[in-house]
């Protein structure tokens, strides 16, 4: 790769690989820079696309997406816009053998889905493994909840006492199984990820196939924590359907999330075949401008600085938690661009007296335009070589909303495709 990038991206969280991926399949030299794994190493494997306008539940998220404010990121973009992002995403999901994908209603259009957590709690979500069966997850009537001693959280009695209070799960039949943990005594607070590793093998699945084989023969469905594979490995999951002889869905858990890692793993092969290289453990600390363009970011690893120049540049930083935004008395700021985020000077403000109401810490972000270029407060682009996605953007709660990686799927690539368009328009 020649010293200078056509679109230097920051961060791999779902937004950056969404960026990367996009402007390298267009042909584009990439290189990506980051310090950490971002949410991805702690969330879910599903993508929600948005599960909750204004509190209530958006059955079709799509509907919901035509009530959000001016100044959400998926109305900034359009929902054709939206819709394209996906579908990229998805093409490239199945093209590394992790298809994903939507569920439908009675009428034959996507819709949300309703996944149980290992906290016995549903949440919806749009995009799902293909391996998800979701009609026995809406009709199945005898339940088999199993876990492993030792797992982290995870106790399939309350999981049951928890769905029962649900109407669509009220009524049916449920057991529960407990299984002896594969990892002996030395492991007494195990994690999914742990299990899931040790799945990763075929031989050290016996543990596994032999208990549901014993048990799971007189249901209709497994809940299983997930654990089938830390890899997008398909195989993992099909060998234990076939020893529990029926389907077998994996519970939304708590981090670690071998979910997210599972998409990260099809995400870096995906991008195998382009011109792309990954720099880790390389913080982005400050840019370098001249006039309106920026013409180069300033990173530390190992203790040294270096200085990456580019055509373009994609900040997927993430928000407080990913490292984009720091936070100081009434003052926000986005880390790399040295943005000044919008907020409040009384502190107080930033959040509500309701804790389910909405609150500005939530929603705060650097601001876009429909190309995703930070603008001010009179709208005006400040550097037009400089995109934004992902969580680092202001204008959405993902967390109330459930649409986090739809946000940064949908801006990522934006993102990644303005990028690569101005790299080339810059050529
Ligand atoms: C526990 C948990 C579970 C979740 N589960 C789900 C789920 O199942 N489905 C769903 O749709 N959403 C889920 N979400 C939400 C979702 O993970 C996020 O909203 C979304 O993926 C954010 O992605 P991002 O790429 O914008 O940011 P992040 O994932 O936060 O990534 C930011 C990246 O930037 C890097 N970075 C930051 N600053 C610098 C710097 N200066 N230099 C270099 N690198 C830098 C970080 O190391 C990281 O790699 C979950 C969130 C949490 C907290």
């Amino acid at each position: 790769m020649s010293r200078i990038a056509d679109v230097l991206v920051v961060g791999s969280g779902m937004a950056g690989f969404m960026a990367a991926l996009t402007a390298a399949s267009r042909g584009k030299k990439v290189r990506m820079l980051t310090t950490g794994m971002g949410s991805l190493a702690i969330s879910g494997g599903t993508i929600d696309l948005l599960g909750y306008v204004d509190g209530r539940y958006a059955a079709d998220p799509w509907a919901g997406v035509a009530l959000l404010p001016a100044s959400h990121p998926y109305r900034l973009m359009g929902e054709e816009t939206v819709r394209e992002a996906l579908h990229f995403f998805q093409q490239h999901m199945a093209d590394q053998h992790w298809p994903m994908r939507t569920a439908t209603n009675a009428d034959g259009q996507p819709c949300n889905v309703h996944m149980p957590t290992i906290m016995g709690t549903l949440k919806p979500t749009y995009l799902l493994p293909e391996r998800v069966n979701v009609s026995a997850l809406t009709s199945a009537r005898r339940v088999l909840v199993a876990s492993v001693e030792g797992l982290r959280d995870c106790r399939p009695a309350l999981i049951i006492s928890q769905l029962r209070r649900y109407r669509s799960w009220a009524d049916r039949e449920f057991s529960e199984l407990t299984m002896p943990s594969p990892l002996g005594e030395a492991h007494r607070s195990a994690s999914a990820l742990d299990l899931a590793r040790l799945m990763d093998k075929p031989r050290s699945r016996q543990w596994l196939t032999d208990a549901l084989a014993a048990r799971a023969g007189s249901c209709d469905l497994v809940l299983l924590p997930p654990v089938c594979g830390s890899k997008a490995q398909p195989e993992t999951w099909q060998a234990i359907e076939k020893a529990a002889g029926c389907p077998v869905v994996e519970m939304l858990s708590i981090p670690p999330g071998v979910g997210g890692l599972r998409l990260r793993d099809a995400l870096l092969r995906a991008l195998r075949g382009y011109d792309f290289e990954m720099v880790e453990n390389a913080r982005a600390l400050r840019a370098e401008t001249d006039g309106d363009s920026c013409t180069a970011l300033i990173a530390e690893a190992s203790g040294q600085e270096r200085r990456h120049e580019a055509r373009t540049f994609v900040l997927a930083t993430g928000g407080i938690l990913g490292g984009g935004l720091a936070l100081q008395p009434g003052m926000v700021r986005e880390n790399v661009m040295g943005l000044d985020v919008a907020a409040p000077a009384n502190v107080e403000q930033w959040s509500s007296p309701e804790l389910f109401g909405r609150h500005f810490f939530a929603e705060m972000g650097v601001r876009v335009d429909n190309a995703m270029r930070p603008t001010d407060s009179q709208a005006s682009v400040h550097w037009p070589n400089v995109f934004f996605a992902g969580r680092s953007l202001g204008g959405y709660d993902y967390a109330t909303e459930k649409s986090g990686h739809g946000v940064a799927v949908a801006t990522g690539w934006q993102a990644g495709r303005m990028a690569a368009a101005a790299a080339e328009e810059g050529r």
